[in-house]
């Protein structure tokens, strides 16, 4: 179905007579997050932020401009307009669905919504130049992703900690009060065999578009985030059966209510720790961890033999865990930024704080030397 047709439906039942520009930027702010000044097509001149109407008209008459559809198209929503659609009284959803109908004999009034949106958003991919393709190996691909998604799919998901790696949207969702997966399982590289290093979890949205673009830069994206991934994923497997005393969750509550005063007078001059942290390899862990050890130092090791002393924690036993850890991680071969990252997020996981205290946490064990 072409644009023109499903727009001026649409703009029949939901414009509550708005002009065509006006309801263009409705519809196209209803399909999308990105915002009207980054859609970058021409511009009005009197407001730069928002396009000009002759574009929009424009838009109405043609389909959006090919390269605003490429621009929108990893950051499609269907949920929006399916949403408006769906607020509609019954009576203009079954008159909507009329319209359509000699377009499509099986819409009716509860589908509607779900169908117009599925068919602007093809006219959108299509416009993108990612052409559908033939039913039939599209039929084969929906088999493939359903195929690995029961070899492989809870490992996919837990790698990419359940959130789309394109778009950043969750890949669980709640609905009826149960959390369901909502994802398909893609081939990075198309040309090469499904085994789990080549695959990734993504939205339905993302996945459908990638698998019809065959832009190579976005190829390059996501074997770089398949590789943090799955590295990732390998340091938890490397930590998973060493303990960590839960009384650090003390730790970093307290780090968390320490006020500027009483850290400025305990601060320490770290002159050591570029034998830990080389500057000229790692400049910007070693400025974090500096800034962190010269604030944070001598008021973390009183809160460690304060809650020593109170049997909260067993302050040697961390120590001890925090050099097994670190040495499991060398071991395996991490460098110093990844065993940072590992061991805070380590720690965030049992204490479930915010990251920046479980970094103050591992800058502090570094300058004790447990760390590196
Ligand atoms: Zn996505």
């Amino acid at each position: 179905m072409e644009f023109k047709t499903i727009f001026q439906i649409l703009k029949k039942y939901l414009s509550d007579g708005e002009d065509t520009p006006t309801f263009m930027r409705d519809l196209i702010s209803m399909l999308t997050d990105v915002s009207e000044k980054d859609w970058d097509t021409k511009k009005d001149p009197s407001n730069p932020d928002r396009v000009s109407d002759d574009t929009l008209i424009n838009y109405s008459k043609r389909g959006l401009s090919a390269k605003l559809a490429r621009q929108i198209m990893y950051r499609t929503k269907e949920e929006y307009l399916i949403e408006r659609i769906n607020e509609c009284p019954s009576g203009t959803r079954e008159a909507m669905a009329k319209d359509f109908s000699s377009y499509d004999p099986s819409v009716n009034e509860s589908n509607v919504a779900d169908k117009a949106a599925g068919w602007i958003i093809e006219c959108i991919r299509k416009k993108a130049g990612f052409v559908s393709e033939d039913q039939l190996s599209q039929q084969r691909w929906e088999q493939q992703s359903s195929d690995l998604k029961m070899k492989y799919g809870n490992y996919l998901l837990a790698e990419a900690d359940n959130f789309c790696p394109i778009c950043g949207r969750r890949l669980i969702a709640v609905r009826n009060s149960q959390s369901v997966p909502v994802y398909e399982v893609s081939l990075i590289d198309k040309t090469k065999d499904p085994t789990p290093e080549n695959l990734l979890a993504m939205c339905p949205n993302c996945a459908a578009n990638y698998q019809m673009d065959d832009n190579p830069k976005l190829q390059k994206e996501l074997e770089a985030k398949k590789s943090v991934l799955s590295t990732h994923e390998q340091s938890i497997e490397t930590l998973e059966d060493l303990p960590l005393e839960a009384g650090i969750t003390g730790v970093v509550t307290r780090i968390k209510k320490l006020k500027e005063k009483d850290l400025a007078e305990a601060a320490l001059d770290p002159k050591d720790l570029t034998k830990k942290i080389d500057p000229t390899v790692d400049i910007a862990l070693y400025i974090s961890v500096r800034t962190y050890v010269t604030t944070y130092f001598n008021k973390i090791n009183q809160i460690m033999i304060n809650l020593d002393k109170k049997n909260l924690i067993d302050y040697e036993e961390v120590q001890d865990q925090m050099k097994g850890i670190y040495r499991r991680l060398s071991k395996a071969k991490k460098s110093k930024a990844e065993i940072f990252n590992e061991i805070s997020r380590k720690i965030q996981r049992v204490t479930l704080q915010e990251d920046i205290y479980c970094q103050i946490v591992v800058s502090y064990f570094i300058q004790r030397c447990e760390v590196f």
